[in-house]
């Protein structure tokens, strides 16, 4: 984030004119621009040649169609989801023991793209949070391991998917290898899930068992064709990927929250948003030169993934995909065309790039677990007409809490703009008019690891 508020109209002459702040300023507050080493050596240890193997590995069961062959040991699903999970067992065993791995299994009925009841499995590798209060807030990081080609019903013909969706696939699992070396205060679960291309049946079966159990997922990102950095005319951007975040979530019937926050102009500050914000933050902070374009729509045009069963039970959820897909290398049979070579295989992926993703998405899960929580009940005090903003929040409770930071932009800026450090309060007053900027309280922690924003409804 650019510093700080006395670039800002308003603000710097408020403050010379003397007028009282709610929350004494005493000092800058912990370092929140500051690399944590444990992040920097992740980032750099995720290796494109063990991205690569893995991908090739998978590509190897020559089909990962959700209905393929589940008792051959070296084609099809089955034998895709074993080794997936011997995998992460593997690298668990080295790599100190703390990574749970499951199957999640569950019989899906006979639906739209499934002709016969058919057992889905994910597979699920989760980091155990360590601090106390902390470890039952959950970051999810997802790709998908079952492929298909022009039918989607064909569950025999070759379906190597290198990009779609082997590339998620492996930045997933290389990431579970890298980052359980670690400990971070909240829990991070590492899935591959199956069943994306028959509707999405995997990951909702997930979804929906935590939004029964009431699990707090603060955040999920799905992985989902990252593999390529060329578009269809062979033009090459390897310095971006595409991050999605929903705005206004989709419900049947609009919440007072969804009201308030329509009401407000807030649009643009749901939950979704304000973790992409946080990602594109440290995923530029710690991955040097690649940017990470937030694209203010849930998925691509119509299309979908993997986070939307996630957005739909109110979690906040976001897509990482490639700048540019070139169409004719997923979905489709592998053939030649007048000279041409169709279909999803791995050498049109390119390895280097997906390594990026996986750092951007390794740093941001880094950064999100080691932060404190997003303040709860933030709310903006409008019982009388003022041209400050008097925000007050929930005190969070983790043990190693610095304080709190107020952060703004202009309501036609997407990035946060301003920010000042507050203390340890649940209150503050900022001169800068609530009508001609947005708000959001971030929670800091004392090594300067900083939570997304939370947006202020009014206090009535
Ligand atoms: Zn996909």
């Amino acid at each position: 984030m650019a510093t700080i508020n006395t670039s800002l109209p308003g603000l710097a002459c408020a403050l010379a004119a003397g007028m009282a702040i709610a929350a004494p300023v005493q000092d800058a507050g912990p370092n929140t621009a500051r690399h944590q080493p444990q992040i920097d050596t992740i980032v750099s240890d995720i290796s494109p040649q063990r991205i690569e193997a893995t991908i090739r590995r998978l590509v190897g069961f020559h089909t990962r169609h959700t209905m393929s062959e589940t008792e051959s040991d070296t084609v099809g699903i089955g034998a895709a989801r074993r080794w997936i999970k011997n995998e992460f067992e593997r690298c668990n065993a080295a790599n100190g023991g703390r990574l749970q791995v499951a199957f999640d299994s569950h019989i899906a009925p006979v639906s739209r793209r499934i002709s016969r009841p058919t057992e889905i499995v994910n597979v699920v590798a989760t980091l155990p949070g360590t601090q106390a209060g902390s470890a039952e807030r959950i970051y999810v990081v997802s790709g998908h391991y079952d492929s298909r080609n022009t039918d989607v019903m064909d569950e025999k013909g070759y379906a190597p998917g290198a990009n779609d969706d082997a590339s998620g696939t492996a930045a997933v699992m290389e990431m579970a290898c890298v980052m359980s070396k670690y400990k971070f205060d909240a829990t991070i679960v590492f899935m591959t899930v199956a069943a994306e291309e028959q509707g999405l049946l995997g990951a909702a079966h997930w979804a929906e068992q935590a939004k029964q159990k009431n699990l707090n997922i603060a955040g999920m990102f799905t992985n989902d064709i990252i593999g390529s950095s060329r578009d269809e005319h062979g033009k090459v951007d390897d310095r971006q990927v595409r991050l999605f975040a929903e705005g206004i979530p989709v419900e049947k019937d609009m919440s007072e929250a969804v009201r308030a926050l329509v009401l407000t102009g807030g649009e643009n500050d749901t939950i979704s948003r304000q973790l992409a914000r946080h990602v594109k933050e440290q995923g530029e902070r710690y991955v040097k030169g690649f940017k990470v374009s937030v694209i203010q729509r849930r998925d691509r045009y119509l299309r979908g993934g993997d986070h939307m069963p996630f957005l739909e039970r109110g979690y906040a959820a976001l897509r990482f995909t490639e700048p540019n897909e070139d169409f004719n290398h997923q979905h489709q049979n592998v053939r030649t065309e007048n000279g041409v070579t169709i279909g999803d295989l791995p050498e049109y992926n390119d390895y280097k790039y997906i390594a990026k993703v996986a750092r951007v998405n390794a740093a941001a899960l880094a950064t999100l677990a080691l932060a404190p929580a997003a303040p709860q009940k933030v709310q903006m005090r409008t019982a009388q007409l003022e041209n400050d903003s008097t925000l007050v929040w929930q005190a969070n409770t983790e043990p190693d809490l610095a304080g709190y930071r107020i952060v703004w932009r202009d309501t036609t800026a997407s990035d946060w703009q301003g920010s000042r450090w507050v203390g340890n309060v649940t209150e503050a007053k900022i001169p800068l008019s609530k009508d001609n900027y947005f708000f959001g309280v971030q929670a800091v922690d004392r090594d300067g690891n900083a939570s997304p924003a939370t947006y202020p409804l009014p206090l009535k």
